[in-house]
């Protein structure tokens, strides 16, 4: 088998099948991200974009960007903030919103349950059963929750207290709290969108790729970009991959390079047998793009410094069903608090305002980061170019539901003390989130996968990265790609184990 990618849903992926005794071939474009003092420097990160790609991609009409991804083993869980929500219930079911109607799952909560048990074990994840008031049936957390510092853990008992709902938010972290001299995690200030110096986050190098190397049956090639999939001379299956090193051979392709890239990779494997890209009969590859609507909140009150080091730890979901308001039935999403900005953090994203602006602002801002669902579109797709430069056509869906999360949190915030907040909300460039691309479904005429991720097209190839999601949700999307890359894998290792492979 051949894994293309080592993240979220590569690296859990292998970890998940390498008992198995299957041959296993991770091929990852990018290499191992040094340890380096420059994982935890803003400017090295966020000024520099040492870690990020400086590749270019198009927007849908034609413009230039630069997308915050890059391209390492582990794939973006190196940057992420280790926030890991289920989804609802309600989120595997379509619902009403705003703009429109999100489509059924083909599969419930229940099934992808167990699953989730086991990543979240997988990814020393610490959290709360029954906190959050609208989380989905569950066990107890293998790990306890993160502890509010003295700010935050003020500031959740005001918004107790203003009838709301908040709680810790689960995180994907090594901490020992009961014995911080010999915990891995040392709660930093540098954890959302850093690397980890210590290797102490639950990323999918740590948590998938490493273990699954352990066995004598799983090799990694770092450096080796898939440049296309190759089609099996019957047209029902793939024989292998073409890489910037050679071609390589296998009897089972999984996809797992990221939603926009697997996306581009079938597209690009176009021949005369399928003029429209591999797995594409439908047309629905590179289709139904989805990106959360997120925007970046700073909260302050002048007389009060914020000295929270590791600031990530309260969640709010009062609106993620809906906005409270009888004249407006929809969700709005969810709130969760950012990795503290630092001076040094805000100087490096926003290196033309005054130093000294920057310094008070940072030092007394507490941070937060609002999301809502976007809505698949056919229209918001991932093509590619004559030249081959990946295209990115995206109008985000929802727009007056973000607003008005916005605006009813800057109320709220008003209401607890602090009068100045500001929003500053993402554009295209802003790809963490991105999903749908390639989604599953029961009906081969309109998605690209079964609900095995297996490609209705063909009987050897599966994708496993963000692509699968036919819907978003307002929750950050790794726990799901991971629990998911598991429930495929027990999939998979049935059919090796039968024999059943085409
Ligand atoms: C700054 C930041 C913060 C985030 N915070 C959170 C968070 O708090 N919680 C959360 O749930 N999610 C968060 N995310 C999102 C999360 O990282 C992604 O949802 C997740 O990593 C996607 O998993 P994936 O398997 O689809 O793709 P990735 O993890 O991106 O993995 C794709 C892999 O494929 C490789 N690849 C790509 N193309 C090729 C090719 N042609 N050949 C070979 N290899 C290839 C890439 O190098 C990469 O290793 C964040 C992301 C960022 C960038
Ligand atoms: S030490 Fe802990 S808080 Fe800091 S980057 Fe590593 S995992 Fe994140």
């Amino acid at each position: 088998m051949i894994i293309i990618g080592s993240g979220a849903g590569g690296g859990t992926l292998a970890r998940a099948l390498a008992p198995s005794g299957l041959s296993i071939l991770i091929l990852e474009r990018g290499d191992y991200l040094p340890r380096e003092w420059g994982n935890w420097d803003p400017h090295t990160v966020f000024a520099e974009h040492r870690y990020h790609t400086p590749e270019q991609w198009h927007d849908g009409d034609g413009q230039i960007f630069t997308p915050v991804t890059g391209y390492h083993v582990g794939g973006n869980t190196k940057f992420y903030g280790a926030a890991v929500l289920r989804r609802r219930e309600k989120d595997f079911l379509p619902r009403h919103h705003r703009d429109g109607l999100t489509p059924a799952w083909p599969i419930a909560y229940a099934d992808l349950a167990p699953h989730y048990d086991q990543a979240e074990a997988w990814y020393f994840t610490h959290g709360q059963a029954g906190a959050d008031p609208l989380e989905p049936p569950r066990g107890p957390f293998a790990f306890p929750p993160f502890p509010h510092e003295p700010l935050l853990a003020a500031l959740e008992q005001k918004l107790r207290n203003m009838g709301l709902h908040p709680f810790p938010l689960p995180l994907a972290l090594h901490r020992n709290e009961e014995d911080p001299a010999h915990s891995p995690c040392v709660r930093c200030p540098t954890c959302d969108g850093f690397p980890c110096l210590l290797h102490a986050k639950g990323d999918a190098e740590v948590c998938g790729v490493t273990p699954a190397l352990a066995h004598a049956n799983v090799r990694l090639l770092t450096r080796h970009r898939v440049l296309r999939l190759l089609p099996g001379g019957d047209g029902r299956g793939v024989e292998g991959v073409e890489t910037d090193q050679g071609t390589l051979r296998a009897r089972v392709v999984v996809l797992a390079a990221g939603a926009v890239n697997s996306a581009a990779l079938l597209l690009a494997s176009a021949d005369a047998a399928a003029p429209q890209g591999l797995a594409n009969s439908s047309d629905q590859v590179g289709r139904n793009y989805m990106c959360h609507l997120n925007s970046a909140c700073m909260a302050l009150k002048a007389a009060q410094e914020n000295t929270t080091v590791f600031q990530k730890t309260l969640a709010i979901n009062d609106f993620y069903d809906d906005s409270g308001d009888p004249d407006y039935p929809y969700p709005l999403g969810h709130i969760q608090n950012l990795g503290k900005v630092t001076p040094a953090l805000l100087h490096a994203q926003q290196p033309l305002l005054p130093i000294p602006l920057v310094a008070w602002t940072a030092s007394h801002s507490v941070d937060w980061w609002l999301t809502t669902e976007d809505l698949p579109d056919a229209g918001n797709r991932v093509t590619l170019d004559s030249d081959g430069h990946i295209r990115l056509a995206w109008q985000p869906k929802n727009r007056e539901s973000h607003q008005r999360l916005c605006d009813q949190w800057r109320k709220i915030l008003h209401q607890a003390g602090f009068p100045m907040v500001f929003f500053q909300a993402m554009d295209i460039s802003a790809t963490a989130h991105q999903v749908g691309t390639c989604r599953f479904g029961e009906d081969p005429a309109d998605s690209v996968l079964d609900p095995w991720c297996r490609a209705h097209d063909l009987a050897n190839l599966y994708v496993v990265d963000a692509s699968f999601m036919p819907s978003i949700s307002a929750v950050n999307p790794s726990l799901t790609i991971m629990a998911n890359a598991i429930r495929v894998a027990a999939h998979l290792a049935e059919r090796f184990k039968t024999g059943a492979w085409a």
